[in-house]
């Protein structure tokens, strides 16, 4: 079943575009912030795309997302995730201390929901970078919230990322390539497919459509590695040819 769930009053792939307000306007104006979904695969390098899309441009604010899984090395409590126990996790789902909430692979992970209230009455534009199950509970919550879904040019190529950041080797990597199968479908339910072949073209794509700089009929094409796909057959051909390329890639290693 698609996770994102039947689109509610015939959204349409441009019925979570900006209303044409930059966002000069919407701080001038004391507006909120626009609620903004990520999603994709695990290892995609949506991440590395969001810090790019922060670096480069101003008024986002990043949701923290709680979770119980183990910090990889690197990761920093509080700035990658909020790590915590089942019980603390359970304590606040009962509560209802999450905008949404969703388990993993084998763990769970949530958004925690006073960070995305504050940001947005602030006027910033909150990113939430989410799977699809939390994507799906976030647009029956909020109809206007973009939902975009960033994939790799190629099933080949995310396991090439998921094995090579080196901290989901062996099991692990192949629970997360079948996940990447089970989200596939979901693609075309996402107004916006951005291809990220290429990391600061993928920012720059996302920008434009975040902004609503970029539209289906601008002239101006989507930057060269951050190909855009709103168009509803296409959208499915990528999640057919990327749902097929990922069954060879299980035999692969
Ligand atoms: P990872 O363990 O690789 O950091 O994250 C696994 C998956 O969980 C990724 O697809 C990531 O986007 C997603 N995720 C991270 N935070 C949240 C959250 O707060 N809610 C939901 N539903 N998914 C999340």
């Amino acid at each position: 079943m698609n996770p994102i769930g039947e689109t509610p009053s015939g959204l349409s792939p441009r019925a979570s575009q900006p209303r044409g307000a930059s966002k000069n306007e919407v701080k001038v104006n004391n507006m909120e912030g626009k609620l903004i979904v990520i999603s994709g695969f695990s290892g995609a390098g949506k991440g590395t795309v969001i810090q790019k899309l922060m670096q480069e441009h101003d008024g986002y604010a990043l949701s923290v997302s709680m979770t119980t899984r183990q910090p990889r090395p690197g990761e920093v409590d509080g700035v990658d995730y909020h790590f915590v126990s089942n019980e603390m996790f359970e304590d606040l789902v009962k509560k209802d201390g999450f905008l949404e909430h969703a388990g993993f692979v084998d763990n769970y992970y949530g958004t925690p929901r006073a960070f995305v209230e504050e940001n947005r009455k602030a006027g910033r534009d909150v990113l939430l970078e989410i799977e699809v199950q939390g994507a799906g509970q976030i647009h029956d919550l909020f109809p206007e919230a973009m939902l975009i879904f960033i994939a790799p040019p190629t099933a080949q190529e995310l396991k090439t990322r998921l094995f090579g950041r080196g901290t989901d080797m062996g099991e692990r990597g192949m629970k997360r390539l079948r996940r990447a199968k089970e989200e596939a479908p979901s693609i075309p339910s996402y107004p916006y497919l951005i291809i990220n072949g290429d990391v600061d073209a993928c920012a720059e794509s996302l920008q434009s459509v975040i902004t609503g700089a970029w539209t289906p009929q601008s002239p101006d094409g989507p930057h060269i590695g951050g190909e855009i796909i709103t168009d509803p057959a296409e959208k499915e051909a990528f999640a057919r040819n990327f749902s097929a390329q990922l069954e060879n890639v299980f035999d692969t290693k």
